[in-house]
Formats: C-alpha cells, sequence, structure tokens
C-alpha cells in the first residue's frame, strides 16, 4: 500500500487547488488500481496503445478518473485518442489543432478540452512551442489562442509546459516563472472560448518550485511509484 501512502501524503502537503495528474508510463495495472482506490482524480499517459489496454484491464474503474494525454500526439492516432482521453494536454501548432478539431467533429462528440504545450527552455530535444523560433512569443501565442478558439471543437483550458529539468529545481524557476506571467497575459484576453484554467507544469523534482511559481496542476510519477525501471521504458 506503499503507493495508496504516496499519494494520500501527497494530495494533503500541497494546496487544494493543485490538481495532481499522476504519470503512468510503465506502471502496472494493479499500480494505477491502487491508486484510484486511494483516490486520484486525474491520471496521464503517453501512449495511446498502452491507454486503450490500461482501460481494458481496469474494467470500471477507468470513469473514476480523468485521463489525460501527456505524451506526444500522433495524428494518425488522433481517432483512437479521442476514445480514451478526456483532456489532450500537448497539442503544441494549429495544424495538430485543426486535426483533432476535425476528428472529434466527424466522431459527433462533444468539444475536447486541451492544453497548448510550449517548451518553455526552447530546448532542442523537447516538444512544444518554442519561444526562441517565435519571437516575440507572448504576441505569437496571443495570435495563436485567437485562431485556435474558432475551432467549435476543441476548448483552450490552458497551458502545458514541461520546463527544463536541472539537478537543482531552483534552476527552472524563471522558466516555470514565464510560464506563468504567458498564462496570466493570455487569461487576461478574455477570448470567447477560451478558459484559461490550467497550468500543468511541474513533475517530481521540481513540482513544489512550479507550485510557488504558479502551476495548479502537476504532473508526477515517480513521486508515487518511485523509479521507473530501464528496461521497461
Ligand atoms: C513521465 C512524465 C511526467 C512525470 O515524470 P516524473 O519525473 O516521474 O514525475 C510528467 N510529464 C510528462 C509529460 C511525462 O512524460
Amino acid at each position: 500500500m506503499q503507493i495508496a501512502a504516496n499519494y494520500i501524503r501527497l494530495r494533503e502537503e500541497i494546496p487544494d487547488h493543485v490538481t495532481i495528474v499522476l504519470a503512468a508510463k510503465t506502471r502496472s495495472v494493479e499500480e494505477i488500481a491502487e491508486v484510484i482506490d486511494a483516490g486520484a482524480t486525474d491520471l496521464g499517459e503517453n501512449y495511446v496503445q498502452e491507454t486503450e489496454q490500461m482501460h481494458a484491464l481496469l474494467g470500471e474503474k477507468v470513469n473514476k478518473v480523468r485521463w489525460h494525454m501527456i505524451g506526444h500526439l500522433q495524428t494518425n492516432k488522433i481517432n483512437k485518442a479521442i476514445g480514451v482521453f478526456d483532456v489532450m494536454q500537448t497539442i503544441d501548432s494549429m495544424t495538430k489543432a485543426v486535426a483533432l478539431n476535425r476528428r472529434v467533429k466527424r466522431a459527433e462528440r462533444k468539444p475536447i478540452p486541451i492544453l497548448i504545450e510550449i517548451n518553455i527552455g526552447s530546448e532542442f530535444t523537447k516538444a512544444g512551442i518554442r519561444p526562441d523560433e517565435h519571437e516575440p512569443f507572448e504576441l505569437y501565442m496571443e495570435r495563436l489562442v485567437q485562431e485556435m478558439s474558432e475551432l467549435s471543437h476543441i476548448r483552450i483550458a490552458g497551458l502545458m509546459t514541461m520546463g527544463p529539468r536541472f539537478g537543482d529545481p531552483e534552476k527552472s524557476r524563471p522558466y516555470f516563472r514565464r510560464a506563468r506571467n504567458l498564462f496570466e497575459q493570455l487569461a487576461a484576453l478574455g477570448q470567447p472560448n477560451v478558459q484559461m484554467r490550467y497550468l500543468s507544469m511541474g513533475m517530481t523534482n521540481a513540482y513544489k518550485v512550479a507550485i510557488e511559481e504558479g502551476s495548479n496542476m502537476i504532473r508526477v510519477g515517480t513521486a508515487i511509484f518511485g523509479p521507473r525501471l530501464c528496461n521497461r521504458r
């Protein structure tokens, strides 16, 4: 019951307004079932096929939580993805948003909440919209939000970012702060159809600093389930 205890401790430790999205990659169905029974509300998955398998094994427990896509969303997997996810956290271009919108509409589903993924540290190795490729970035993002908000079958619900991972979480602080400022700026636009509710940032290594800088949605795996074994990815 270590996993349940870890979840409950973390839930008590952080403010109530912060949503915990548990990163499920490489974890077994038993581990996920345990954390759902402990009261988890939100789960994050990186791959569509693994999520389908997890859902099949979890049975009725699936409906006790919201499922977030936190991995790279491939266009050819979107149809399957909209069958298993409640929130898409990794929309990182207008092209991707248009592709998602078209498929949600075609499937005659309700509009799906999305977060726009930004790569706040402009790192080569990470997904998300890079500030250094779209200067002035804040203006670029305002225009993108306005454009995306016109799509009828997606609903912008906030921003997601990985942020650079340093040994010292304090080094992440300025990046988190920039993401927070952008989040506020986009919220202040008051764009119809847009509800800037979630700022999804902070993983096991730096969630405390992320919350101090305004995150209201953290994504953690290791803190709850322990280290990932290399042979299981
Ligand atoms: C794995 C993962 C996390 C959680 O990482 P931990 O360091 O295990 O907390 C968060 N976000 C994304 C996108 C991930 O892939």
